[in-house]
Protein backbone atom coordinates (compact mmCIF):
# COMPACT_ATOMS: atom_id res chain seq x y z
CA UNK A 1 0.00 0.00 0.00
CA UNK A 2 1.94 2.76 -0.93
CA UNK A 3 1.73 6.11 1.10
CA UNK A 4 3.77 8.82 0.77
CA UNK A 5 7.20 7.36 1.57
CA UNK A 6 7.12 5.40 -1.41
CA UNK A 7 5.33 7.28 -3.85
CA UNK A 8 8.30 10.20 -3.19
CA UNK A 9 10.57 7.19 -3.34
CA UNK A 10 9.38 5.82 -6.72
CA UNK A 11 9.27 9.58 -8.14
CA UNK A 12 12.91 10.55 -6.99
CA UNK A 13 14.62 7.42 -8.44
CA UNK A 14 12.40 7.37 -11.42
CA UNK A 15 13.04 11.46 -12.20
CA UNK A 16 16.46 11.68 -13.63
CA UNK A 17 15.59 8.64 -15.98
CA UNK A 18 12.16 10.21 -17.61
CA UNK A 19 12.53 13.97 -17.64
CA UNK A 20 13.43 14.90 -20.82
CA UNK A 21 12.73 11.73 -22.45
CA UNK A 22 10.15 11.13 -24.68
CA UNK A 23 7.32 8.67 -24.35
CA UNK A 24 7.93 6.37 -27.88
CA UNK A 25 5.00 4.27 -27.77
CA UNK A 26 2.67 3.31 -24.57
CA UNK A 27 0.85 -0.86 -24.47
CA UNK A 28 -2.15 -0.50 -21.86
CA UNK A 29 -3.29 -3.76 -21.93
CA UNK A 30 -5.62 -4.05 -19.02
CA UNK A 31 -8.82 -1.49 -19.41
CA UNK A 32 -9.13 -0.97 -15.78
CA UNK A 33 -5.82 0.99 -15.77
CA UNK A 34 -7.63 3.98 -17.66
CA UNK A 35 -11.37 2.94 -16.89
CA UNK A 36 -13.98 5.07 -18.20
CA UNK A 37 -11.22 5.84 -20.79
CA UNK A 38 -10.73 3.38 -23.55
CA UNK A 39 -7.19 2.04 -23.25
CA UNK A 40 -5.80 2.55 -26.86
CA UNK A 41 -7.16 6.22 -27.35
CA UNK A 42 -4.95 7.34 -23.97
CA UNK A 43 -2.08 5.20 -24.89
CA UNK A 44 -2.28 6.79 -28.13
CA UNK A 45 -2.70 10.40 -26.84
CA UNK A 46 0.58 9.68 -24.28
CA UNK A 47 2.36 8.46 -27.70
CA UNK A 48 5.14 11.30 -28.52
CA UNK A 49 3.95 13.22 -25.00
CA UNK A 50 8.36 14.64 -23.66
CA UNK A 51 8.33 14.25 -19.97
CA UNK A 52 9.22 18.21 -18.51
CA UNK A 53 8.73 17.07 -14.66
CA UNK A 54 8.04 14.33 -12.78
CA UNK A 55 6.38 15.12 -9.58
CA UNK A 56 4.58 13.60 -6.38
CA UNK A 57 1.09 15.32 -4.97
CA UNK A 58 -0.50 12.97 -2.26
CA UNK A 59 0.09 9.32 -2.90
CA UNK A 60 -0.42 11.10 -7.09
CA UNK A 61 2.95 10.47 -9.32
CA UNK A 62 2.49 13.13 -11.77
CA UNK A 63 4.32 13.08 -15.26
CA UNK A 64 4.22 16.46 -16.55
CA UNK A 65 4.71 16.83 -20.50
CA UNK A 66 5.94 19.57 -22.08
CA UNK A 67 2.41 19.68 -24.05
CA UNK A 68 0.98 21.08 -20.62
CA UNK A 69 -1.36 17.80 -20.00
CA UNK A 70 -0.28 15.48 -17.23
CA UNK A 71 -0.52 11.86 -16.25
CA UNK A 72 -1.36 11.28 -13.20
CA UNK A 73 -0.97 7.86 -11.77
CA UNK A 74 -2.27 6.44 -8.85
CA UNK A 75 -0.77 2.98 -7.49
CA UNK A 76 -3.55 1.99 -4.77
CA UNK A 77 -2.77 -1.24 -3.43
CA UNK A 78 -0.54 -2.84 -5.06
CA UNK A 79 0.27 -0.57 -8.33
CA UNK A 80 4.43 -0.26 -9.08
CA UNK A 81 6.59 1.30 -11.70
CA UNK A 82 9.66 -0.94 -12.46
CA UNK A 83 12.51 0.11 -14.81
CA UNK A 84 14.13 -1.66 -17.17
CA UNK A 85 16.03 -1.84 -20.42
CA UNK A 86 14.82 -2.65 -23.80
CA UNK A 87 12.53 -5.83 -24.57
CA UNK A 88 12.41 -5.91 -20.53
CA UNK A 89 11.15 -9.32 -19.19
CA UNK A 90 7.25 -9.61 -19.15
CA UNK A 91 6.03 -10.21 -15.54
CA UNK A 92 2.92 -11.88 -14.36
CA UNK A 93 0.91 -8.87 -13.56
CA UNK A 94 2.19 -5.60 -15.82
CA UNK A 95 -0.68 -3.98 -17.45
CA UNK A 96 1.16 -1.45 -19.32
CA UNK A 97 4.51 -0.71 -20.75
CA UNK A 98 5.80 2.75 -21.62
CA UNK A 99 8.70 2.43 -24.21
CA UNK A 100 10.80 5.76 -24.16
CA UNK A 101 12.92 7.28 -27.13
CA UNK A 102 16.34 6.11 -25.50
CA UNK A 103 15.52 2.47 -25.45
CA UNK A 104 14.44 1.87 -21.51
CA UNK A 105 11.24 0.46 -20.52
CA UNK A 106 8.70 1.57 -18.06
CA UNK A 107 6.63 -1.14 -16.73
CA UNK A 108 3.59 -0.60 -14.97
CA UNK A 109 2.71 -3.70 -12.44
CA UNK A 110 -0.44 -4.02 -10.23
CA UNK A 111 -1.43 -7.65 -8.91
CA UNK A 112 -4.71 -6.47 -7.16
CA UNK A 113 -5.80 -3.87 -10.23
CA UNK A 114 -6.59 -0.48 -8.45
CA UNK A 115 -4.28 1.55 -9.68
CA UNK A 116 -5.32 3.97 -12.17
CA UNK A 117 -4.35 6.55 -15.19
CA UNK A 118 -5.69 9.54 -15.62
CA UNK A 119 -4.24 11.63 -18.74
CA UNK A 120 -5.80 15.60 -17.88
CA UNK A 121 -5.27 18.39 -19.76
CA UNK A 122 -3.64 21.91 -18.32
CA UNK A 123 -7.07 23.17 -17.38
CA UNK A 124 -8.61 20.26 -15.47
CA UNK A 125 -5.44 19.65 -12.87
CA UNK A 126 -6.03 21.80 -10.46
CA UNK A 127 -9.84 21.25 -9.78
CA UNK A 128 -9.10 17.91 -9.99
CA UNK A 129 -6.33 17.82 -7.60
CA UNK A 130 -7.91 20.24 -5.30
CA UNK A 131 -11.11 18.53 -4.45
CA UNK A 132 -9.32 15.56 -3.61
CA UNK A 133 -5.61 16.95 -2.12
CA UNK A 134 -5.25 18.20 1.00
CA UNK A 135 -1.87 20.34 2.41
CA UNK A 136 1.19 18.97 1.65
CA UNK A 137 2.65 17.48 4.82
CA UNK A 138 6.46 17.86 4.05
CA UNK A 139 5.94 21.67 2.56
CA UNK A 140 5.73 24.88 4.59
CA UNK A 141 2.03 25.20 4.24
CA UNK A 142 1.64 22.51 6.60
CA UNK A 143 1.55 24.56 10.13
CA UNK A 144 -0.14 23.54 13.39
CA UNK A 145 -2.43 26.55 12.81
CA UNK A 146 -3.45 25.09 9.20
CA UNK A 147 -4.40 21.62 10.74
CA UNK A 148 -5.77 23.16 14.04
CA UNK A 149 -8.01 24.33 11.51
CA UNK A 150 -8.37 21.38 9.44
CA UNK A 151 -9.54 19.34 13.02
CA UNK A 152 -11.18 21.60 14.74
CA UNK A 153 -15.13 21.16 15.47
CA UNK A 154 -14.71 17.56 13.77
CA UNK A 155 -15.70 14.61 16.71
CA UNK A 156 -14.74 11.91 14.40
CA UNK A 157 -11.30 9.44 15.89
CA UNK A 158 -8.05 11.64 15.06
CA UNK A 159 -6.85 8.56 13.28
CA UNK A 160 -9.98 8.76 10.43
CA UNK A 161 -10.05 12.44 10.28
CA UNK A 162 -5.56 12.24 9.42
CA UNK A 163 -6.60 9.18 6.98
CA UNK A 164 -8.85 11.97 5.09
CA UNK A 165 -6.42 13.25 2.06
CA UNK A 166 -7.89 16.83 2.43
CA UNK A 167 -6.88 16.75 5.92
CA UNK A 168 -3.23 15.21 5.17
CA UNK A 169 -1.82 14.47 1.68
CA UNK A 170 -0.24 11.36 0.81
CA UNK A 171 -0.60 9.85 4.05
CA UNK A 172 -2.14 6.18 5.01
CA UNK A 173 -2.81 4.02 7.29
CA UNK A 174 0.51 2.60 7.92
CA UNK A 175 2.12 6.24 8.44
CA UNK A 176 -1.05 7.42 10.29
CA UNK A 177 -0.50 5.52 12.75
CA UNK A 178 3.39 5.60 13.15
CA UNK A 179 2.93 9.40 13.40
CA UNK A 180 0.16 9.01 16.18
CA UNK A 181 2.47 6.96 18.68
CA UNK A 182 5.73 9.44 18.04
CA UNK A 183 2.78 12.36 19.18
CA UNK A 184 1.53 10.08 21.59
CA UNK A 185 -2.07 10.85 20.97
CA UNK A 186 -4.79 7.70 21.51
CA UNK A 187 -5.85 7.34 17.61
CA UNK A 188 -9.53 7.36 19.08
CA UNK A 189 -9.33 10.90 20.48
CA UNK A 190 -12.03 13.22 18.42
CA UNK A 191 -9.97 14.92 16.57
CA UNK A 192 -11.59 18.39 17.71
CA UNK A 193 -11.01 17.51 21.40
CA UNK A 194 -7.08 17.60 20.46
CA UNK A 195 -5.21 20.33 21.79
CA UNK A 196 -2.83 23.06 20.84
CA UNK A 197 0.08 21.43 22.55
CA UNK A 198 -1.46 17.71 21.02
CA UNK A 199 -1.45 19.59 17.40
CA UNK A 200 1.71 20.54 17.32
CA UNK A 201 3.16 17.26 18.69
CA UNK A 202 1.16 15.76 15.92
CA UNK A 203 2.39 18.21 13.06
CA UNK A 204 5.79 16.74 14.14
CA UNK A 205 5.02 13.85 14.41
CA UNK A 206 3.61 13.17 10.86
CA UNK A 207 6.60 15.14 9.09
CA UNK A 208 8.78 12.21 11.61
CA UNK A 209 7.38 9.29 10.40
CA UNK A 210 7.09 10.55 6.69
CA UNK A 211 10.76 11.90 6.54
CA UNK A 212 12.00 8.23 8.38
CA UNK A 213 9.77 6.53 5.64
CA UNK A 214 11.50 8.54 2.91
CA UNK A 215 15.34 7.63 4.61
CA UNK A 216 14.31 4.32 4.31
CA UNK A 217 13.15 4.27 0.59
CA UNK A 218 10.04 3.20 1.77
CA UNK A 219 8.10 0.29 3.66
CA UNK A 220 7.96 -3.58 2.06
CA UNK A 221 5.16 -5.65 3.46
CA UNK A 222 4.58 -7.26 0.46
CA UNK A 223 4.66 -6.14 -3.39
CA UNK A 224 6.14 -2.26 -3.14
CA UNK A 225 9.70 -2.45 -4.37
CA UNK A 226 11.94 0.72 -5.96
CA UNK A 227 11.95 1.25 -9.74
CA UNK A 228 15.29 -0.94 -9.60
CA UNK A 229 13.62 -3.95 -7.77
CA UNK A 230 14.80 -3.23 -4.37
CA UNK A 231 13.00 -3.78 -1.25
CA UNK A 232 12.25 -0.53 1.09
CA UNK A 233 13.95 -0.65 4.64
CA UNK A 234 11.21 1.27 6.92
CA UNK A 235 9.57 -2.18 7.79
CA UNK A 236 12.18 -2.73 10.16
CA UNK A 237 11.93 0.29 11.82
CA UNK A 238 8.27 0.58 12.74
CA UNK A 239 7.09 1.94 16.11
CA UNK A 240 4.11 0.74 16.11
CA UNK A 241 2.79 -0.89 12.81
CA UNK A 242 1.87 -4.26 12.61
CA UNK A 243 3.83 -5.03 16.03
CA UNK A 244 0.57 -6.27 18.76
CA UNK A 245 2.29 -7.90 21.54
CA UNK A 246 5.29 -6.73 21.02
CA UNK A 247 7.51 -4.03 23.27
CA UNK A 248 7.20 -0.22 22.70
CA UNK A 249 10.04 1.30 21.82
CA UNK A 250 9.78 3.84 24.24
CA UNK A 251 8.23 2.60 27.21
CA UNK A 252 8.86 -1.43 26.97
CA UNK A 253 4.88 -2.14 27.47
CA UNK A 254 2.96 -4.30 24.81
CA UNK A 255 1.78 -2.63 21.82
CA UNK A 256 -2.00 -3.44 21.34
CA UNK A 257 -3.98 -3.58 18.20
CA UNK A 258 -7.69 -2.21 17.50
CA UNK A 259 -9.88 -1.04 14.66
CA UNK A 260 -10.47 2.34 13.95
CA UNK A 261 -12.46 3.94 10.85
CA UNK A 262 -12.17 0.57 9.59
CA UNK A 263 -8.58 0.16 9.62
CA UNK A 264 -6.21 -2.38 11.54
CA UNK A 265 -4.89 0.20 14.40
CA UNK A 266 -2.06 -0.05 16.59
CA UNK A 267 -1.14 1.74 19.23
CA UNK A 268 0.59 1.90 22.75
CA UNK A 269 -1.80 2.14 25.54
CA UNK A 270 1.03 3.93 28.01
CA UNK A 271 2.20 6.30 25.23
CA UNK A 272 -0.97 7.07 23.81
CA UNK A 273 -3.41 7.33 26.75
CA UNK A 274 -7.11 8.16 26.13
CA UNK A 275 -7.49 11.59 27.48
CA UNK A 276 -9.92 11.71 31.03
CA UNK A 277 -11.95 14.41 29.83
CA UNK A 278 -13.69 11.76 27.22
CA UNK A 279 -13.07 8.38 28.97
CA UNK A 280 -15.86 9.80 31.37
CA UNK A 281 -18.14 10.85 28.64
CA UNK A 282 -17.74 7.60 26.94
CA UNK A 283 -20.05 5.11 28.91
ZN1 LIG B 1 4.87 3.05 25.06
Amino acid sequence: VPELPEVETIRSLLEPAVVGRQFERVQIDDPRVTRPDDPAGVAARLEGETVRSLERRGKYLAFRFESGRTLLMHLRMTGNVRRSGQGGTAEPHDRAVISLDDGSELRYRDVRRFGTWLLLEPADLQAYLQSRVGTEPLENGFTAISLERRLAGRRAPIKAVVLDQLTVAGIGNIYTDEALWRARIHPLRPAGALGREDVRRLRRGIREALRAGIARQGATLRDYSTPDGRRGAMQDEFRVYGREGKPCRRCGGPIEKTRVAGRGTWFCPACQPRAPEWVHSEN
